[in-house]
């Protein structure tokens, strides 16, 4: 699926800088920090409050322009556009981060318009503050979708909300890693309470809603945002969590019955087992006394159910 990345979802990783610092819980185990000590022999010199980020080289902000060069080939190979998750390794809406180098990697994501840009990050909070006003303002370019990390409903109540404030052509959700259930359908106002008076979000109907004291629910009002694209993996690498399979169903089907398109990732390095110690590639039939057994990321999969969900959205080259 992907050109000169390994993770599923899209075709090449660019990294306009490295160095970070943990916000959450889907941070504990972070890789890129875990990459970062390695490289500096065995201390993460570009993490936390005060650490200097470290940007990456002229040549590596070069290869954006070279994929998009070969956009005439790759739409023709493929039949559709190459995407370009940015960054892996930071997070573009890094408070620490010069405010030069997010201006230029502004400035080079405009100038690549032949590349859907997957601006994903766990600060979703600043990045109305960080972007040009004119995109704000109606002109957000067509081809900068914007994701948020989500791995909990606490991060779903906090962060969603904040997301769909941002006027982006696409946004969507990475789940990974999934930590826990996480219902997407009734979720706080947060600061869109400003513009509506009470209810809750539906963030893949989109839509503002109220429940009946029989429990019914009812759209209160119609809105100009909804979620575009979830993705959901377990996690993988030392240290990992198990992801409990209903956690992961339960998002699936809330995408199914809203259509939006839904990504399985992976398990990460847990699979479901059975108590009598025996575990399948196909954990449909797991029930809640069945325990995780740890069998690598490889031997997991990213079946679910079975069936692999490679759901992506339609954005600005019309065929996803
Ligand atoms: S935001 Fe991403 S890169 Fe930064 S510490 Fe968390 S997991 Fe690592």
């Amino acid at each position: 699926m992907s050109e000169n990345s390994k993770i599923e979802w899209t075709d090449h990783t660019f990294n306009p800088w490295e160095g970070c610092q943990k916000v959450g819980p889907g941070c504990d185990h972070c890789y890129a920090e875990t990459r970062n000590a390695r490289f500096a022999g065995g201390t993460a010199i570009n993490w936390g409050p005060g650490s200097p980020r470290r940007r990456t080289s002229a040549a590596n902000w070069r290869k954006p322009l070279a994929w998009n060069a070969q956009h005439e080939k790759f739409l023709a190979e493929h039949g559709r556009r190459q995407r370009v998750f940015c960054s892996s390794l930071a997070d573009v809406f890094d408070n620490a981060v010069a405010p030069e180098w997010r201006e230029d990697l502004l400035e080079l994501i405009f100038s690549t318009p032949n590349l859907d840009w997957l601006l994903l990050t766990k600060r979703v909070g600043n990045v109305l503050g960080m972007v040009p006003a004119d995109w704000l303002a109606g002109a957000w370019p067509a081809h900068v979708w914007l994701g948020a990390t989500i791995v909990n409903q606490a991060e779903a109540d906090r962060d969603i909300p904040k997301l769909l404030e941002v006027p982006a052509p696409v946004r969507f959700l990475s789940m990974e890693p999934l930590l826990g259930p996480v219902a997407l359908d009734r979720l706080p106002l947060g600061p869109l309470a400003a513009l509506y008076s009470g209810g809750r979000i539906d963030a893949l109907r989109g839509g503002v809603w109220g429940e009946r004291p029989d429990g019914e629910r009812l759209r209160i009002t119609h809105t100009p945002f909804g979620l575009d694209w979830v993705i959901v993996g377990g996690e993988s690498g030392p240290g990992a969590r198990p992801m409990h399979p209903d956690w992961a169903r339960g998002v699936r089907d809330q995408c199914a019955e809203a259509f939006v398109p839904f990504l399985f990732k992976q398990w990460g390095e847990w699979l479901g087992a059975r108590q009598d110690g025996s575990h399948s590639h196909d954990p449909i039939e797991l029930n809640a006394s069945d325990v995780p057994v740890r069998v690598g990321k490889k031997a997991a999969g990213r079946l679910l159910d079975g069936v692999q969900h490679d759901g992506f959205p339609i954005g600005h080259g019309g065929i996803a």
